[in-house]
């Protein structure tokens, strides 16, 4: 399959370049070496023909392999791009990727990613990453603003803040109150800031008390 129709073929750089009547048709593949048509390779803008050096299926596997070992390095590099799309600063770097996966108990069970929801305490692979402060509200991608929660969490959390959507009746009847106070207390530390004055400067001194209320075991 994937045959090309050449009638005339120059290696270039140890790899192939595939024409019919002048007009290039077709390129190896640097990594599994097969002569394949123009459409079998993703765009890239910087290489030759515009096309990248591998094909889109070695491309699928080095990505795969990618983000099997280097987890944090994916979050980063999507968190980064996710914020510049919204206009916000990219500051994460990998070695905070590193801490909050690592808050986020994240593992690799039968090659399948999981973590375990920061809100819920569910172990999940359907999960995502998640803004306190919603990028789409004017939230940053910042070490300080990203938790883990499942699809279905972050869904209905949708463009409230964290803490706004803490104190609605659906949050309280899903979430665990002590993966919250977990989680509310790891985000302090992260903002450096104590928590009643973190969550009192987004939902006001009422509201404040109401999440202690809610969520911190009291003595
Ligand atoms: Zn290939």
């Amino acid at each position: 399959m994937n045959k090309v129709t050449c009638n005339e073929i120059k290696v270039v750089y140890g790899r192939q370049r595939a024409f019919l009547n002048g007009e290039l048709v077709g390129l190896s593949c640097k990594d599994c070496k097969q002569l394949l048509p123009l459409d079998s390779f993703n765009t890239h803008n910087v290489c030759y023909a515009g096309k990248q050096t591998i094909c889109k299926g070695c491309n699928k596997k080095a990505c795969a392999i990618w983000q099997n070992e280097s987890p944090h390095k994916v979050l980063t590099s999507t968190q980064n791009s996710r914020a510049k799309r919204h206009g916000t600063k990219d500051k994460l770097t990998q070695d905070h990727t590193k801490m909050l996966l690592g808050s986020a108990g994240f593992r690799t069970v039968e090659g399948q990613k999981q973590i375990r929801c920061q809100l819920t305490g569910v172990w999940t692979s359907n999960y995502d990453t998640c803004h306190v402060h919603p990028l789409r509200a004017g939230g940053n991608s910042e070490y300080g603003n990203i938790f883990f929660s499942t699809r279905q969490v972050n869904a209905l959390q949708g463009n409230l803040h964290l803490f706004e959507w803490l104190l609605t009746e659906r949050a309280q009847e899903l979430v665990l109150p002590e993966f919250v106070e977990w989680l509310l207390i790891d985000l302090s530390h992260r903002n450096m800031i104590n928590v009643y004055e973190m969550l009192s400067n987004v939902v006001g001194y009422e509201d404040a008390n109401k999440l202690i209320e809610l969520y911190f075991e009291q003595d």
